[in-house]
């Protein structure tokens, strides 16, 4: 997922997590207007917040440190992280917002530069929603949650490791193929390579692909557009 409006946020905690040559500052942050507090649904921001520090924060900090147990993400993340801050002069930031994105419940990520910093916001309310959805499905759910955020936030990495497009639908749909299709090849199919589960949210992109034939072809294209439509404005 993919926009750049500007937004306005409060840090509530910050901690810098640096190793190497990777830096993700995770933030957790709230919107401040009346707005928001009415979106943060039926949720306290305590237990947000520590669904982020428990379940998200972990892993997190596992990447950002170079320990991530599955290692061709580990090494995507890094040549993502490498490829971003070579491209904007500045180390990559991963903010984590404690209500839902202004676009929708669904969406669970985007990217943007703030400022000329490159910014990937995470929504937890989403990831709870996700969360909340896999739990006790099957023995290995746990595992599938983990996998989910983190093939979204790679994903948003790969966002912003490119040219950023301008605003328009199409524009969004064009740099949307290109991202999910590296997506889908470097890091679901290495996930579903070692028999690791995929959450369904995001098999559908890897299935789509599949059908495609691994291509950037019209069939993908069909695909995005749809699954993109809400951003049609
Ligand atoms: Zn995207």
């Amino acid at each position: 997922m993919k926009a750049k409006k500007k937004n306005h946020f409060k840090a509530i905690i910050g901690i810098l997590a640096l190793l190497g040559s990777i830096i993700l500052v995770a933030v957790f942050t709230q919107k401040d207007s009346l707005h928001s507090r009415k979106s943060f649904g039926e949720r306290d921001m305590d237990s947000v917040r520590n669904f982020w520090k428990q379940e998200v924060l972990p892993i997190q900090n596992n990447l950002s440190s170079n320990k991530y147990h599955i290692k061709p993400l580990q090494e995507r993340m890094n040549y993502l992280a490498n490829e971003i801050e070579r491209r904007h002069g500045k180390k990559l930031h991963v903010k984590a917002e404690g209500t839902y994105n202004p676009v929708g419940k669904k969406v669970m990520a985007q990217c943007r530069l703030d400022g000329d910093v490159p910014v990937a916001r995470i929504s937890i309310q989403s990831l709870m929603d996700t969360y909340s959805e896999i739990e006790n499905r099957h023995r290995r759910w746990h595992e599938e949650f983990e996998l989910a955020f983190v093939i979204i936030l790679l994903h948003e990495l790969e966002h912003m490791a490119r040219e950023q497009a301008d605003e328009t639908f199409e524009s969004l749909i064009t740099e949307e193929r290109a991202t999910w299709a590296s997506t889908c090849e470097y890091v679901i199919e290495p996930v579903l390579k070692e028999q690791r589960p995929v959450w369904s949210g995001l098999m559908v992109f890897y299935i789509e692909w599949m059908k495609a034939g691994q291509t950037n072809n019209e069939v993908w294209g069909s695909f995005m557009r749809n699954k993109y439509s809400v951003f049609k404005k």
